[in-house]
């Protein structure tokens, strides 16, 4: 789960790194108040879960209160890369003398994390990776070492930062290790004119794994706009809705990514995406159906399951179960094959529904799933 930029503001703020003075808000009369409070000028910013909200026009520097409402105005319903703006954070303003960039990230591949540190910072990293890749240092960090002082001054050194920057990436460091993130950046991180190091954005990416001991950050709020979307995502569901009308379940991301295409290419659309992952619960399963077929545009789904560690006898009990629950509206086309195939197929044999058919082989499912759409 990813945090806004107030949330990794007040964690920078706990653990002793200086931030600007800051507000959160939704209301442009509230902007306005804050602005006030914080000596009159202002930098509006939209609270986004993406990057580049400088160039896209969500970070504003407001010369008073009144100007601080419009920003905030401006600002508030803006879409920034597919996010709604919904909040803004009003913020002092700094004198900046130089912008860095520093950050932590999990390298899963290596087993162990990555500081990349650059004292060009302020645009986006990746571009000055590209244009200037010796001007970023990716220091390699033993999580069990961790960044010590010794192990902060040769990051430092090596990104050409100066040695003031030396607590803040220790301080970094802890923010990582104790809140359970794999990713943590902070661009810029400035030398005010007054020579102190504020963090002037920042990023964290928690792990969602140890979502148990981050009770603190309540549920993630994903932005759904699609209802059948925000349904699926209230039962746990991989589920994104698309516009055409053959349904799909499947298990496991890649076998949906390939269904969608073999229905394509057999003449018909994909109505979703639906992945039920390993396991296929009869729960999961009857949730699943349930969500593909309150879609009005769906005229058929096709469930595609290649056994393994779970059984296809195990998803066809799932789906006999399922079916127990679930008034079937529509036909729906099964494909079984794997561990346990012919086991699987006898099950669904021995509970014949008038709606349910089998099929052998992926394309023909596809196929036969793609007529039922076109002649029901
Ligand atoms: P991003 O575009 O989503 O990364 O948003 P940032 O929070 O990084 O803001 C974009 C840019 O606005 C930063 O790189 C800074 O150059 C600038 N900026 C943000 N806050 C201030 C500030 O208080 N003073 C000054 N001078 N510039 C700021
Ligand atoms: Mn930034």
């Amino acid at each position: 789960m990813d945090l806004y930029e107030y949330q990794a503001r007040g964690l920078f703020e706990e653990y002793g790194i200086l931030v600007p003075r800051a507000e959160v808000t939704d209301s442009p009369r509230r902007a306005r108040e804050i602005a006030r409070g914080l000596g009159g000028r202002a930098v509006v910013k939209a609270q986004v879960k993406t990057g580049g909200r400088g160039r896209a026009g969500g970070v504003r520097l407001a010369a008073d209160p009144a100007a601080a409402e419009h920003a905030a105005r401006q600002i508030l319903g803006m879409d920034i890369k597919g996010h709604t703006v919904r909040q803004v954070m009003l913020a002092q303003p700094v004198d900046v003398e130089a912008e860095f960039y520093v950050s932590y990230v999990l390298d899963r591949a290596a087993g162990r994390f990555l500081a990349i540190a650059s004292a060009a910072g302020g645009t986006e990293i990746e571009e000055v990776a590209e244009s200037r890749p010796d001007s970023v240092a990716r220091v390699p960090v033993d999580p069990a070492e961790g960044v010590t002082c010794a192990k902060a001054a040769e990051i430092a050194e090596a990104a050409g930062l100066p040695p003031q920057t030396v607590d803040v990436l220790v301080r970094l460091w802890q923010v990582l290790v104790r809140e359970d993130a794999v990713l943590v950046e902070v661009n810029p991180l400035v030398r005010t004119r007054q020579g102190q190091l504020v963090a002037l954005d920042g990023k964290v990416t928690l792990d969602d794994n140890a979502r148990f001991r981050q009770a603190r950050w309540g549920e993630e709020k994903t932005e759904h706009g699609d209802a059948l979307e925000a349904a699926a995502a209230v039962k746990g569901l991989h589920y994104v809705r698309l516009d055409g009308e053959v349904g799909i379940i499947g298990n496991g991301a890649g076998l949906v990514m390939s269904t969608l295409d073999v229905v394509a290419g057999c003449g018909a659309r994909p109505a979703n995406f639906l992945d039920i992952g390993g396991g296929a619960s009869a729960q999961v399963m009857a949730d699943g159906l349930s969500v593909i077929l309150s879609d009005p545009a769906v005229k058929s789904v096709f469930v595609n399951v290649f056994g393994g560690i779970t059984a296809c006898d195990a998803v066809a009990d799932g789906i006999v179960r399922a079916l127990e629950t679930v008034e079937l509206t529509k036909p729906l086309v099964v494909r079984l094959d794997g561990n346990n195939a012919a086991r699987g197929r006898a099950v669904l044999d021995a509970h014949a529904h008038p709606l349910v058919q089998q099929a052998s082989t992926m394309d023909g499912a596809a196929r036969r799933a793609a007529q039922l759409a076109h002649t029901s």
